[in-house]
């Protein structure tokens, strides 16, 4: 599918300037994540036509922002029209426009020449660390995910890859024909892991457990207790999966104990408030899961409870949100001026948060 906007082609031209050719997946094209260490394709970008923008995505859970900084682009980037001028420019303020571009463009183009070094650099130490592929890679498990009514909505499976001095987990989407009665390599709807039993417990209005990740999801059902992922870990949860679990009297999130972890605990728990009755995080006491605190021998209850937005705060960590939330939303974006504005980021931050809410939920649905 051809996309044909100015901030798709801006945003996706900077991304193949700093980690090669795109891959078109779906309504994704995905790169290399330039934020961590990436074995996969975790970043993402896709056009929002309704929105007149291009959203980045990193599924691992990397800011937006920070992987905006490493392609050398601002968030006024990722919109379709540039911020409109009032008053027309005199010879002289053109000039002066025309220089500060110049400089910016400059600017941008080191910025992407540095992350190309620095994303090849940590290729080269990752596959020092693993060594050698060993095989192709092999099929460990299918998680089967039901629609409410327990029809087949599809798979997720999860395979090993062998290094030679280390194993790297994947997980592929398998979507479930019903007239071919076969599994397709496609992504399925957004349906929240056990569906059915999750629904059942709204009804019953008893706790859910929400992890991170099939298998953990299944070592605490394997206890007794009502628990469920989305398929595709941090960075895919979405309104669907809100509505799936609206009227439940009691979340508790089991937050992974890492940075993409608290980001995606944070997003969950913010898009739940307001949906369901109470919203608890808790983490492992030991490792980083779930299935690493009842592998160091801790009851399920033993799980402490966390504020993910204090974790994310103490590593000084910001998000496009906090941004937004900053700003007032009955600011009007500020007319540009010139040499190049200080204000721009707060302008571009009030023309976001400006938006109507539809279309930012239409985005947290994709
Ligand atoms: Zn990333």
């Amino acid at each position: 599918m051809a996309v044909m906007s100015p901030s798709f082609d801006r945003v996706r031209d900077a991304f193949e300037a700093v980690a090669g050719p795109g891959k078109q997946s779906g309504q994704w094209m995905t790169f290399q994540c330039p934020c961590h260490d990436d074995h996969h394709a975790s970043a993402a970008i896709a056009h929002n036509q309704s929105g007149g923008r291009t959203v980045v995505r990193c599924f691992a859970g990397c800011d937006d922002r920070d992987i905006l900084d490493r392609l050398g682009l601002k968030v006024v980037d990722l919109f379709d029209e540039p911020m409109r001028r009032e008053a027309p420019l005199s010879a002289s303020e053109r000039a002066v426009r025309k220089r500060a571009g110049e400089r910016a463009r400059a600017e941008a183009e080191q910025r992407r020449e540095a992350t190309r070094a620095d994303m090849a650099r940590r290729r080269a130490e990752l596959e020092r660390q693993r060594g050698d592929q060993l095989g192709e890679p092999e099929f460990v498990r299918a998680y089967l995910y039901e629609r409410a009514d327990g029809t087949p909505a599809g798979s997720v499976v999860r395979y090993v890859t062998h290094y030679e001095h280390l194993d790297v987990k994947t997980f592929r989407q398998f979507r479930w024909d019903k007239t071919r009665k076969r599994y397709a390599p496609q992504g399925f709807d957004p349906v929240l892991y056990h569906l059915p039993e999750v629904r059942a417990a709204v009804e019953a209005r008893t706790t859910i457990v929400l992890v991170e990740g099939e298998k953990d999801a299944d070592r605490a059902r394997a206890l007794g207790a009502t628990a469920t992922c989305n398929a595709m870990g941090a960075g895919s949860f979405t309104q669907a999966h809100v509505d799936q679990l609206a009227g439940a009297e009691r979340v508790v999130i089991v937050t992974d104990r890492d940075e993409p972890g608290y980001r995606h605990a944070q997003t969950v728990r913010e898009m739940l408030s307001g949906a369901v009755g109470a919203v608890y995080v808790v983490q492992a006491l030991t490792g980083k899961d779930l299935s690493d605190h009842l592998d160091a021998g801790h009851p399920f209850e033993d799980l402490e409870p966390v504020d993910p937005e204090a974790e994310l705060a103490a590593k000084r960590v910001c998000t496009v949100k906090d941004v937004m939330r900053a700003t007032s939303p009955h600011a009007r974006p500020q007319p540009p001026t010139h040499p190049p504005p200080p204000t721009a980021m707060s302008a571009t931050a009030a023309q976001v948060a400006s938006r109507s809410p539809a279309q930012e939920k239409d985005e947290v649905a994709r």
